[in-house]
């Protein structure tokens, strides 16, 4: 995650753009192997995606905060439009398309060891464009944290917020975050082999006064700051590790709380990690605060 050095914190809001989905989670004792059937210990729907996630645990840390993303009508929608309300998430700037299927993730949760086997379908839903971004009043908010989707659409919303803090007093500047997700194999073919070595390899494609952060499940995080200070947090594994599903959304979000409260990197990272650990000992979101 890359985060933009901006404003100050102040009554603003926070504002995760990316993916909403259905996630529909079995919860299993053992993982099933291929073409057998059994029995779950627990069923749940979930409303999932990494923005989306990340959202919720802003709420419950106490942040005012604001989902956008695209939704169609429907009883996938209806169940997240509830969700979102339950947890008091503003939902007004959801790009509402006529047609199209909500994206739904089948999710195994292997209760014995934490792993989650996630299969999400990309449906027909057209993404969020320029056009819907145009519409936010950027004034409103204090942080904006993009999932990484659709580049040149994307591309243009960074921009419109650029333009927006060139033109803003310093205090009224909207820090921006951006979540790209680099795969194992990927940070492997690039021949990173842990967190700083990614950040390391990376540093020379951020812009200045950007600072890139990097988790790495059971390993923590580690962290690359403006002024090129390397900092870590080891991760805080709970008793039991039951449910990884979102510990990044997770963890992201509760970066970006202690960010957006003024606190220095290190704390802000150290932070992520406790709060990332202590998801990963429950099932869902309840219980992380
Ligand atoms: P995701 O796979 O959901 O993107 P990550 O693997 O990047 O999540 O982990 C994000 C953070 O969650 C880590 O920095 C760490 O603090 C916490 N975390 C994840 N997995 C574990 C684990 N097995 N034990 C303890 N903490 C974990």
């Amino acid at each position: 995650m890359a985060a933009e050095a901006g404003g100050a914190a102040g009554k603003r809001r926070i504002m995760c753009v990316g993916l909403v989905c259905l996630d529909i989670i079995s919860v299993v004792k053992d993982f099933p192997a291929e073409d057998s059937e059994t029995r779950c210990l627990s069923q749940r729907w979930q409303r999932g995606g990494n923005a989306s996630n990340s959202c919720t645990v802003l709420s419950l840390l106490g942040a005012p905060c604001a989902f956008m993303g695209s939704l169609a009508p429907g009883p996938a929608a209806d169940f997240i439009a509830a969700d979102f309300q339950r947890r008091g998430v503003d939902t007004a700037h959801v790009a509402w398309h006529p047609r199209g299927d909500v994206p739904c993730a089948c999710c195994l949760v292997n209760a014995t060891s934490g792993s989650r086997t996630i299969v999400l379908h990309d449906t027909n839903l057209p993404d969020l464009t320029a056009r819907h971004f145009e519409r936010v009043d950027l004034s409103q908010y204090k942080w904006i944290h993009f999932e990484a989707r659709n580049a040149a659409e994307q591309s243009a919303m960074l921009d419109r917020v650029e333009r927006h803090n060139r033109a803003a007093a310093p205090g009224r500047r909207v820090r921006i975050s951006v979540e790209v997700f680099i795969s194992k194999d990927l940070a492997q073919h690039f021949g990173y082999l842990s967190a700083p070595e990614a950040l390391q390899g990376l540093r020379g494609r951020i812009q200045p006064g950007a600072t890139l952060i990097c988790a790495w499940a059971e390993e923590g995080a580690d962290a690359l700051g403006p002024d090129g200070e390397l900092v870590h947090s080891d991760a805080f594994p709970p008793e039991t590790l039951v449910d990884t599903l979102g510990a990044g959304d997770t963890f992201n979000a509760a970066v970006i709380f202690a960010l957006a409260e003024g606190r220095t990197l290190q704390d802000a990272l150290t932070f992520g990690c406790q709060i990332a650990g202590r998801k990963c000992g429950i099932q869902g979101f309840d219980g992380i605060v």
